[in-house]
């Protein structure tokens, strides 16, 4: 049969079946955008004429990752905001006022290009202004899931005080509901179902009960799915239990979202026993162990979740308090902090920490039947790991095998050598083939120059960083 492309000679990892499903001198053929077959090389090679066929030969070939939560217009902060027991008022809320529609695209091209060369193939964005970098996820030919934000809470509640409940303002709710549905009417399902939407309340605490009901309605007439922070700190707890008398979760049950249309974001104030419960409940869980281990140095409860039988994808939140967008960071942190948690090394093994990383992201954010494994009828998203990369190296093959433990516990990224989604190569040896890498960073950088140059001392002042820095430490 006649193919597009053959990849040929890799130690191929297809994350089929339960574990991550290797094969030995493994091949996949790819036409059009999806994979026709996945076997072993001589029996493909005989069965498929290729137009271009690649040796995989000293390669690890696995399935892209899914990113499944991330912010990258928040990106243009990087390394603004941590070390704060305040993330949201001495992080990065000083610096919001000098955000604009520009400066946010401007970071998040950057942070697109980093997290791609990092081998993510699909990127749950929740940013804005969204409908600019949906027509860039179609430019550099990434697989996009992407939401913004429905909210009703004015920018003032950084002026609040601790017990005063937000403000509801319902033309902000109409606003915010309106231009998810826009982005929902010209992207989702475009480019082949390569960029898709999802719908976004904010958090519980941020729109009333009647929009997050009539957000639900609209999900459950067009098959949507909802990308929601969940639980994900004690300030929204208290608003919470200040305006319903009930915690997040359970005011969630009560107004009919806990089920698999939630894809539950951080989950960080929430109980195991809570975590459970949304877990039996068929919604998934988006861990961002990063994230929230800077800003609220706190391991979510992932593995109660995956023990109650839930499925749990990793995101990498935003850079403006993680401060990267890199999916093996998220690996290894996520494998880490739990095995610290539960003072227990069997906790959380690699290989499950790369299935959360591929399939079991795919299927928490709703797209397991379409990537997330190397098997025959899925989307051609494939990367290429170098073994010959010091942090890979030595590899062993037979008896013992160590690529899946070398990937998630030493590799930081540039390991990865060709980044392939819906069947194209987008990068390769450091090159990104759809976009011009350096007008992308040369204008991140005027917009971050632009931004140093407004911000005022006098917010500059109310930060951690600026403390460190008066003192001489920073
Ligand atoms: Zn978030």
């Amino acid at each position: 049969m006649k193919i597009d492309t053959l990849v040929v000679h890799a130690d191929l990892f297809t994350m089929a079946g339960q574990g991550v499903g290797f094969i030995d001198d493994g091949a996949v053929a790819i036409n059009g955008n999806k994979i026709v077959a996945v076997g072993a090389s001589n029996e493909l090679l005989k069965d498929y004429a290729a137009d271009e066929v690649i040796d995989a030969t000293g390669m690890m070939v696995l399935p892209g990752f899914v990113d499944c939560h991330m912010h990258t217009s928040l990106a243009i902060f990087r390394g603004l905001a941590q070390d704060t027991n305040a993330w949201m008022h001495k992080g990065i809320g000083p610096f919001v006022p000098f955000i604009n529609e520009v400066s946010e695209l401007a970071g998040s091209r950057m942070n697109i290009l980093e997290a791609l060369a990092a081998g993510t193939t699909t990127f749950c964005d929740y940013s804005s202004p969204i409908l600019d970098i949906a027509a860039f996820f179609k430019k550099i030919g990434a697989r996009a899931r992407l939401t913004t934000s429905i909210k009703e809470v004015p920018p003032v509640k950084h002026k609040l005080k601790e017990h005063d409940l937000y403000p509801f303002d319902p033309a902000i709710g109409e606003r915010t509901l309106s231009e998810n549905l826009e982005l929902v009417e010209r992207w989702h399902g475009a480019e082949d179902n390569r960029i898709t939407a999802m719908l976004g309340p904010q958090c519980p605490d941020q729109l009333s009960k009647e929009l997050m009901l009539k957000v639900r309605e609209i999900a459950k007439a067009k098959n949507l799915k909802l990308h929601m922070h969940v639980a994900q700190g004690d300030r929204e707890t208290k608003q919470m239990l200040g305006r319903y008398q009930k915690r997040p979760i359970a005011f969630l049950d009560e107004i009919g979202y806990l089920d698999e249309s939630l894809i539950a974001v951080h989950l960080t104030d929430a109980t195991e026993e809570e975590a459970r419960y949304v877990a039996k409940s068929g919604a998934s869980m988006v861990v961002c162990s990063g994230s929230i281990g800077i800003i609220d140095g706190v391991v979510p409860p992932a593995v109660p979740f995956m023990e109650a039988g839930g499925t749990v994808g990793l995101g990498t939140d935003q850079a403006a308090g993680n401060n990267c967008n890199q999916i093996i960071n998220e690996m290894k942190l996520t494998s880490l902090f739990n095995k610290i948690k539960y003072q227990d090394p069997e906790k959380l093994p690699a290989w499950k920490a790369l299935r959360m990383a591929t399939i079991e992201g795919a299927r928490a954010v709703g797209i397991g039947d379409e990537v997330g494994s190397l098997e025959s009828g899925k989307k051609a998203d494939l990367i290429f790991i170098d073994l010959k990369a010091k942090t890979m190296l030595p590899v062993f093959k037979t008896p013992m095998r160590n690529h899946v433990p070398n990937l998630v516990y030493s590799a930081r990224g540039h390991e990865i050598c060709r980044v392939m989604v819906d069947g194209k190569t987008l990068y390769q040896d450091g090159k990104y083939l759809t976009v011009d890498e350096a007008e992308i960073i040369a204008d991140c950088q005027m917009i971050a120059n632009q931004i140093s140059g407004s911000v005022s001392e006098e917010n500059f002042a109310i930060t951690t960083s600026a403390t460190f820095m008066k003192e001489g430490k920073l």
